[in-house]
């Protein structure tokens, strides 16, 4: 049978509309628009198309981003100011800085910064643990992005095996903490994993955040798995070898069209959900 294409554009277009209605409401009960401070340091051009597509996915739905762009030269202490500014600055509900900020900029330190109640893109340390522990947090926007269309498409989860290939802060080790609260079993699997393609066919659910392209191979992959792949490439290429897994694996996320789309619908979703509480602090005054 064909798998089941995990849709996350169309799910995300979905849930815009959605989004959008909660806005309208923000802005006729509390007389202010939600607003996503965006920062962007240095001039990689990937890095500025996320960030414009994230300012992109506001105006879509009626709100406001507020966009700092700051030059390569910036420092550690010139960007914590920023953030310490942003995190003061009422007008602003939710705070992304765009990874990879320049090397010589302590990354974990600037983001360890943002205030949680702002940290829509689920990136602190605190936000991690909350998570983590089943406290309040936002989620990590691409890891919860997949969680997000799991549940859409209704996967079983608990007593899965998933097997994450990846443990970076801002994906593997968040999404591995998830499927584990949604009490799947989870493998994490690294650089240094042996015998990678023995663990893989193990899984049930399989998410790749690896960053090479086609680096998992089809024949790795077992028959009736969920099948998720984070990576992006030129020529629309995931971190997994997707083409001969559309007749025998159960569900998969395409690329372009899977995962992406939910990164930046979850991080828009979260920054209304900051925007809502803002609201309620201010009717509640
Ligand atoms: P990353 O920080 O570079 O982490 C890559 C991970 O892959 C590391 O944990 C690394 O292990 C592991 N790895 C590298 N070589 C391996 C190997 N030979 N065998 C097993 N594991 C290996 O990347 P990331 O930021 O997590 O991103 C991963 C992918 O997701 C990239 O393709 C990125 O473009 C994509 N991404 C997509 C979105 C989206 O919205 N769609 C958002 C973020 C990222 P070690 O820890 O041992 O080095």
């Amino acid at each position: 049978m064909a798998a089941v294409i995990l849709d996350g554009k169309a799910l995300a277009q979905k849930t815009e509309q959605e989004l959008q209605q909660r806005v309208d409401a923000i802005k006729s009960r509390s007389g202010f628009n939600p607003i996503l401070a965006t920062i962007l340091v240095g001039s990689d051009p990937a890095s500025a198309t996320y960030v414009k597509m994230k300012g992109n996915a506001c105006e879509r739905i009626g709100m406001q981003s507020l966009k700092v762009v700051l030059p390569d030269t910036t420092t550690t202490e010139a960007l914590l100011g920023k953030i310490a500014a942003l995190n003061a600055d009422p007008k602003v509900h939710g705070i992304l800085l765009q990874h990879p900020v320049p090397p010589h900029i302590d990354e974990r330190r600037c983001f360890d910064a943002i205030a949680l109640e702002k940290d829509v893109d689920g990136v602190t340390c605190l936000g991690f643990g909350r998570m983590s522990m089943g406290g309040s947090a936002y989620g990590c926007a691409t890891p919860k992005g997949i969680m997000r269309l799991l549940e859409a498409y209704k996967l079983p989860l608990a007593g899965k095996h998933a097997v994450v290939v990846g443990r970076s802060p801002i994906l593997g080790k968040p999404i591995a903490m998830m499927l584990l609260n949604a009490n799947a079993t989870v493998t994490i699997c690294h650089s240094r994993t042996a015998q990678l393609g023995q663990h893989l066919k193990q899984a049930d659910i399989v998410v790749a955040a690896v960053g090479k392209p086609e680096f998992i191979k089809a024949d790795w992959i077992k028959n009736d798995s969920v099948v998720v792949d984070a990576g992006y490439h030129p020529g629309g290429l995931g971190d997994i070898e997707l083409d001969p897994l559309h007749g025998r694996v159960a569900a998969l996320t395409p690329v372009p069209g899977g995962v992406g789309p939910m990164t930046i619908n979850t991080l828009i979703s979260q920054t209304v959900d900051s925007a809502e509480k803002a609201a309620q602090r201010v009717g509640s005054n």
